[in-house]
């Protein structure tokens, strides 16, 4: 994928930010947004934290590395708080283009509904064909993180998790959202929707505990809809990010998480 100029990405940024925010994918001043314009140093187009991304322009955009050098945004404000995430997926995943994080309602209620089970899927769904990183008729696991608060660990957390991660390019978080990435903004927010439609999806079709879908288990049966249930406990942690609705923090953990 052609990077994009700097100037580029900050004009993506902000018209991406815009569409999350009025889809109701950002709202509150949450949620990170990048475009990587460089990769010697891996440098990013990130956007701010704790500013409303609904009406975003140019100028509130920054540019990062990894060594922490910043060049536009305004003076007023700060690159997200989250950047050390955005950096570790990029350098986890070299043909990685760009990383969404946003909040949306579905996937903030399937990730604390299943963050002990540490995994969701639906075998079978036309739409997780979507994801081209999959083998043919591969069933998509995506973790699920619990929401802890340390964000220097959660960068290291996402190197050690890489295999993991790179079965589906996302995440969700435990009350709090998910993050996709892609080679390109254009396939970034694509994963998104798709993960947000799994994430519909699921909610709609009920709680599997309850029995309104049959569930998989460590043994490998699986049914429509399969959480992954090892022994009651969490699948190989992981960590997540944010929480809050303005600040966006980002921490993962890379032991069994303490909570969730
Ligand atoms: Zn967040």
């Amino acid at each position: 994928m052609k990077q994009l100029r700097a100037s580029q990405a900050r004009r993506e940024l902000c018209r991406y930010a815009a569409s999350f925010y009025h889809r109701g994918w950002m709202p509150g001043t949450s949620g990170n947004l990048s475009i990587k314009v460089a990769d010697r140093p891996i440098t990013l187009a990130i956007t701010p934290s704790s500013v409303d991304k609904g009406g975003l322009t140019p100028r509130d955009i920054f540019l990062v590395t990894a060594a922490g050098a910043t060049r536009h945004g305004r003076a007023s404000t700060r690159p997200s708080a989250e950047t050390a995430i955005h950096l570790a997926l990029y350098e986890a995943f070299p043909t990685c283009g760009a990383v969404f994080h946003v909040h949306t309602v579905h996937s903030t209620l399937v990730a604390t509904r299943h963050v002990r089970r540490g995994v969701v899927t639906a075998k079978g769904l036309e739409m997780l064909k979507g994801f081209q990183t999959l083998a043919p008729r591969a069933t998509p696991e995506i973790p699920i993180f619990p929401n802890i608060d340390n964000l220097d660990d959660f960068a290291r957390s996402i190197k050690r998790h890489t295999r993991r991660l790179a079965n589906v390019p996302g995440f969700l978080i435990a009350h709090h959202g998910m993050t996709a990435w892609g080679r390109d903004a254009q396939e970034a927010e694509k994963h998104l929707e798709l993960l947000e439609f799994l994430c519909h999806y699921l909610w709609e079709m009920g709680d599997p505990a309850r029995g309104s879908v049959r569930t998989g288990s460590c043994t490998g049966r699986a049914g429509t809809v399969s959480a992954r249930l090892c022994g009651g406990r969490a699948r190989p942690s992981s960590a997540a990010t944010i929480g809050h609705a303005g600040a966006d923090r980002a921490v993962p953990a890379g032991r069994p998480p303490s909570r969730g």
